[in-house]
């Protein structure tokens, strides 16, 4: 009872706000994560909990951390909890969840089998000044999936593959889906990730690029999760001064 009570309340909760690939079954219980993550290393930043004979990126974590709070201008509320899984058996078997990795913004939480988790960690970075449409909320973390512990500043698959490189192709095999489609948060969960995430990556990296970050936080605080397609052209050109099919014609003509 104790659980399905807390199920629901941690659902509703956080339906908006947990990231990447959907929303999971069931939430997890921490208490039942740690009974297997039973290490401990504490960083500036971090608190990461992982098992016996496993290992996470620490340094690796902090550095893109400096680097993103300091672009975002963003102060955290506390470190962040990242929970590292051995691999994707033992992050389902615990959570029953098979996602890459998934953050809850409440907790400050960060959760995969990664040994370091960049879009993640964005997640919670830009949860501090607003939840716009998944077009945007994944757009800024796949934008800014860089690595400055290596001096790499570009946004990158993991195949290590430019997302601007990856998106370009898309274009030019006609693929691309117009954003008016994938704006909102039904239209985005409908197309395919594959495509929309990358697309939504490069249009958000090429705004960053473009504009600086302060009007795209702007619009981040002006908007939330549910917000129509309508809404969302009206918030972005009071942001921006330009309508986003503009900009959007422009940022196909970059690539
Ligand atoms: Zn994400």
């Amino acid at each position: 009872m104790k659980f399905i009570y807390k199920s629901i309340v941690v659902l509703f909760l956080i339906l908006p706000i947990l990231f990447c690939k959907g929303t999971p079954t069931s939430p997890v219980d921490r208490g039942d994560t740690l009974l297997e993550l039973t290490q401990t290393l504490e960083t500036a930043n971090f608190i990461f909990h992982y098992s016996p004979g496993d290992f996470v990126y620490a340094e690796r974590s902090e550095a893109f951390h400096n680097w993103a709070i300091s672009l975002l201008g963003v102060t955290c509320p506390k470190k962040i909890d990242y929970y590292k899984y051995k691999d994707r058996e033992q992050q389902k078997r615990i959570t029953g969840l098979t996602y890459t990795g998934w953050a809850i913004s409440e907790t400050f939480e960060a959760h995969s089998y990664l040994p370091w988790m960049n879009h993640e960690c964005v997640h919670l970075y830009t949860s501090l000044f607003g939840r716009p449409s998944d077009f945007f909320n994944e757009g800024i973390a796949v934008a800014l999936q860089t690595d400055p512990y290596n001096n790499d500043y570009e946004a990158r698959e993991k195949s290590g593959e430019r997302v601007h490189d990856l998106v370009r192709r898309y274009k030019d095999d006609g693929v691309l889906i117009p954003i008016d489609n994938i704006l909102d948060a039904s239209g985005f969960r409908s197309g395919d990730f594959t495509i929309a995430y990358p697309e939504a990556g490069s249009f958000v990296r090429y705004l960053i690029d473009t504009y600086g970050v302060n009007q795209l936080k702007t619009f981040f605080a002006s908007s939330s999760y549910y917000d129509s397609v309508t809404e969302i052209k009206t918030k972005f050109q009071t942001a921006y001064g330009v309508s986003i099919n503009v900009v959007e014609q422009n940022w196909l003509n970059f690539l």
